[in-house]
Parts: C-alpha cells; sequence; structure tokens
C-alpha cells in the first residue's frame, strides 16, 4: 500500500521579507511612528495573497523586481509590537512584526472667528453625525485595482500646518490635525495627486467642499475647504487633472487646501506619500506653535 505524503509547506518563501526604511521618487516612504508608514517587501508575492494590518486589509503593488505591502500606522496607535498578516490563499497565514516608535507631536493653537465651527450647536451636530457616516463611508472604499501611490503634490503653496498637530480652536482642544495644510490663493487650481476614481464629493460643515479619491486598495485622498469642485463621483482622473479650485469653506483661519491621505482606512501624514524634492517652500504659520515647522525637516519627524 503506497502512502501519499503532503509535501511539506513552503514557508521560506516569506522569510526573506525585508525591511525597507527610504525610497527615491516618489514612492511611499517608510515611518514607523503613529501616522506614518510600514512597508514589507514580499518577493515572492501572489496576486490571491491578501495582506492585513492590524486586521485591515492593505495595498499591495509592484516596486522594482519586488511587491511591497503598505500599512498606514494610526496616530493614536501606541508605540510597541504590531503584526503585518500574510494569507495566502491556501490556507497559510504568515506573522511578520514591526515595532512603531514614539513621535512627539507639536501643538497649534487657532483662533476661529465662526464660533459655530468650534462649538457647533444642535442642528449643526445633526449635520455633523450624517456627515461622520458619509466620511466613514467614503475611507472604507476598497477597491480591487492596482494602487496609484507615486503622488504628486496637488498644489504648490506655504505649509500653513503640518499633520498630526494637536490642536487648540479658540483654545479649546480638538483632534488632531490630520493632513498637511498647503495655503495659496483662493482659486489656485487643485490637481489629483494620482491616477483615481472619485469616491464622493460635497459640502461638509467642517471641511467645507471635499473630494475623495479612489487610488486603489484603501490608498484614498481627499481635499478640503474648496471654493469650487470640478468632479462628480465616479469619475476617473488622472494624475495631474484639475479636480478643483483652492478655497476657504468649512472651518478656516484662510484660503489653503486641507490635504489628506488614508491607507487601511487610517490617516497617514501626507509628507511620506509626496516627492520631497518638490516641496513647495518651508514652514511658516501664521499662528503661534509650540515649536518651529520645516518640511525639509523630514528625519526629525520620523524620530
Ligand atoms: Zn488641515
Amino acid at each position: 500500500m503506497t502512502q501519499y505524503l503532503k509535501p511539506p509547506i513552503r514557508i521560506s518563501i516569506f522569510v526573506s521579507a525585508l525591511f525597507f526604511s527610504h525610497f527615491a521618487n516618489a514612492m511611499p516612504e517608510q515611518a514607523l511612528v503613529p501616522g506614518g508608514i510600514a512597508l514589507l517587501a514580499l518577493p515572492d508575492y501572489k496576486q490571491d495573497t491578501k495582506v492585513f494590518f492590524n486586521d485591515k486589509r492593505i495595498a499591495v503593488f509592484p516596486y522594482n523586481n519586488t511587491w511591497l505591502a503598505m500599512a498606514g500606522i494610526g496616530l493614536s496607535d501606541k508605540p510597541g509590537d504590531y503584526l503585518f498578516s500574510i494569507r495566502r490563499a491556501d490556507g497559510l497565514s504568515l506573522n511578520t512584526k514591526v515595532t512603531v516608535k514614539h513621535k512627539k507631536y507639536d501643538e497649534q493653537h487657532l483662533t476661529i472667528k465662526n464660533k459655530r465651527k468650534v462649538n457647533p450647536n444642535a442642528r449643526d451636530n445633526e449635520r455633523i453625525a450624517a456627515e461622520s457616516k458619509r466620511k466613514r463611508k467614503a475611507r472604507k472604499q476598497y477597491s480591487e485595482t492596482m494602487p496609484n501611490v507615486d503622488f504628486i503634490w496637488p498644489v504648490s503653496g506655504r505649509i500653513s500646518s503640518i499633520f498630526g498637530l494637536r490642536r487648540f480652536f479658540n483654545e479649546q482642544e480638538r483632534r488632531p490635525h490630520s493632513g498637511l495644510d498647503i495655503a495659496a490663493a483662493e482659486g489656485t487650481p487643485i490637481k489629483a495627486a494620482a491616477n483615481g476614481t472619485v469616491i464622493d464629493t460635497g459640502d461638509f460643515f467642517f471641511s467645507g467642499n471635499m473630494i475623495y479619491l479612489d487610488h486603489g486598495q484603501g490608498i484614498i485622498s481627499l481635499y478640503a475647504h474648496l471654493s469650487a469642485i470640478s468632479v462628480k463621483p465616479g469619475d476617473i482622473v488622472k494624475q495631474g487633472d484639475i479636480i478643483g479650485k483652492l478655497g476657504q469653506t468649512g472651518r478656516v483661519t484662510g484660503p489653503h487646501l486641507h490635504f489628506a491621505v488614508y491607507a487601511n482606512q487610517t490617516l497617514i501624514d501626507p509628507v511620506f506619500m509626496l516627492p520631497e524634492h518638490k516641496a513647495p517652500a518651508t514652514v511658516t504659520s501664521p499662528e503661534k506653535t509650540a515649536a518651529p515647522l520645516k518640511i525639509s525637516d523630514k528625519s526629525r519627524q520620523n524620530q
């Protein structure tokens, strides 16, 4: 009687997984901090393999001769160990640990003239609740298309606020800053950061006129406070296409673009997605900040 033995499952294919620290060009940059990005190389990746981080499906894309899995690390995630979970179609699952370090985020104090934007009334709160549902739906968008991660700057201008600042509006603490603010003249054209599909557009209480773009596999960009929107849900846009105009709608102190990026439903610092050498200018905040900020000071922020 012949006994057939199942061949041993080869797990060695993932043992060669490497962590990357830096990329040239506009590829996402790894920053193992809250609000940063974790990258995992998967040399023998098969497209029916799914990769998860914090139990959320993450994007996988080709880079040079390998594949990279990209995870957004939440701003409120505590320093410590997190797991990439690689789940193959044949049922084999493999975990790889990554250690997230502490990062100190500075404070920013802003004065808002429209007090309702800081202390909304009952009707405003109803509107805000309805809008949060819509926002949640938008950020949960997950399309199987190959992700477009080679971002360009959506507009040139002065960086008026960076990601992650602990924010005080009229001296009342609110949620930390969830994007990158680029100040320029009202009406300046806003470009799509990468190829994508419009998920949603609308006028939101805090964000003003806003556009969500789906770049594939949970990579989503968001453009807020626009004076005009020139796309509609379902539209397919190419990188650099004009999607709207810079404005000062919603909760603002002046005209600027609030640019935000989601990966695996997690807001990350857009700077790690943008080409560093095309950074428009140095940071000067119109309002007092706890420390001087420089956009070129990326290495300090990564600590
Ligand atoms: Zn902002």
